[in-house]
């Protein structure tokens, strides 16, 4: 890639997307091409289309997705499926079709079978049944990943994937029942702070394990995959630790600095038991991630006080 490459970044406005941004500004790129929702609607097949007829992409970041955490995959369950289905099915024909250089699909973790061995590697894609909570997404994930293989094996794209685990940072969701358990954690235990509450209520039983990654590190892997792997196979980015929910809801309890205890609402479900990535080909290609968790969690904070003080 060259500083002025035509790049275009799908999902600007999101934390992914964002965070890719940011990374490409910092480092120079200064052909950066964006869409808003509302001026691109990356659903619509036609405009699509003409968007890359007109703009010619040379390099194409598809970050743009319908996400949610575990009650938002649940409840809509056919959105999920249908608009993240189409926006990689038209995104990536049309990066095809005008002949873009390199196109990056981004996944996630939840493409992996329910009761897959952890950590979770590339090669359990598709070796069992998926979590039932997220499967729509999940299933419209695995079809973006099929189809960059397709589009090589056909066609000869580099379109190459990669499979992010959970994330926080900048520009997250913070809507209580929306969100995924991070941003909620930090939000929650921000309100209880303020409002002097007892107790904080974290969903499920506490001892599901997660792993967290920081989407500015995200974005450095993001790009630096984009610069120096050319391969069918996907790559898992992740930090390759994880952490239950529980020490998850006290280490979030710290940095926010509540005083108060924790309950836990088993009437709501725990997801998957584990999900950890297995990072050995990430980092055997050269990358590994530098924020911990510790530090992304008060990064992720102090933005989420900065939006409050901003509305
Ligand atoms: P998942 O990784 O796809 O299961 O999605 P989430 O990030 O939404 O949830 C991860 C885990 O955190 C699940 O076991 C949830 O039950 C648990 N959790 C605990 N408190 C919360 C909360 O306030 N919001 C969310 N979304 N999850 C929570």
């Amino acid at each position: 890639m060259l500083k002025n490459s035509k790049i275009y970044v799908a999902g600007h406005r999101g934390m992914v997307g964002s965070a890719i941004v940011r990374k490409l500004q910092n480092e120079g790129f200064i052909n950066i091409i964006t869409r808003t929702s509302k001026e691109l609607d990356l659903r619509s097949q036609m405009a699509v289309e003409s968007f890359f007829e007109e703009e010619q992409p040379e390099y194409v970041f598809l970050a743009a997705a319908k996400v949610g955490g575990i009650q938002a995959n649940n409840t809509f369950r056919a959105e999920f499926l249908y608009d993240n289905l189409m926006m990689e099915a038209n995104i990536i024909h049309a990066a095809y079709r005008n002949g873009v250089e390199k196109l990056m699909f981004l996944g996630s973790s939840c493409i992996y079978p329910k009761l897959a061995p952890q950590p979770l590697k590339e090669e359990y894609l598709l070796t069992g049944p998926l979590e039932q909570t997220n499967e729509p997404y999940a299933i419209a994930k695995i079809a973006g990943i099929k189809l960059c293989e397709a589009y090589r094996d056909q066609y000869g794209c580099n379109f190459i994937s990669v499979m992010p685990t959970n994330l926080y940072g900048y520009n997250d969701n913070y809507d209580l029942n929306n969100s995924h358990v991070l941003p909620a954690l930090i939000r929650k235990f921000h309100e209880a702070k303020e409002n002097g509450a007892p107790t904080v209520t974290v969903w499920g039983t506490g001892s599901p394990r997660r792993e967290f990654l920081f989407a500015d590190d995200l974005a450095d892997a993001c790009l630096y995959l984009m610069e120096h792997y050319n391969g069918r196979e996907l790559v898992n980015i992740g930090t390759g630790e994880d952490i239950t929910i529980k020490d998850l809801a006290l280490l979030v309890k710290d940095v926010v600095q509540f005083e108060g205890g924790l309950e836990f609402d088993t009437t709501k479900p725990d997801g998957t038991p584990r999900k950890l990535m297995d990072v050995y080909k990430l980092h055997s290609l050269g990358y590994k991630h530098s924020t911990s968790l510790e530090e992304g969690i008060s990064l992720a904070y102090a933005d989420f006080k900065n939006k409050i003080v901003e509305v």
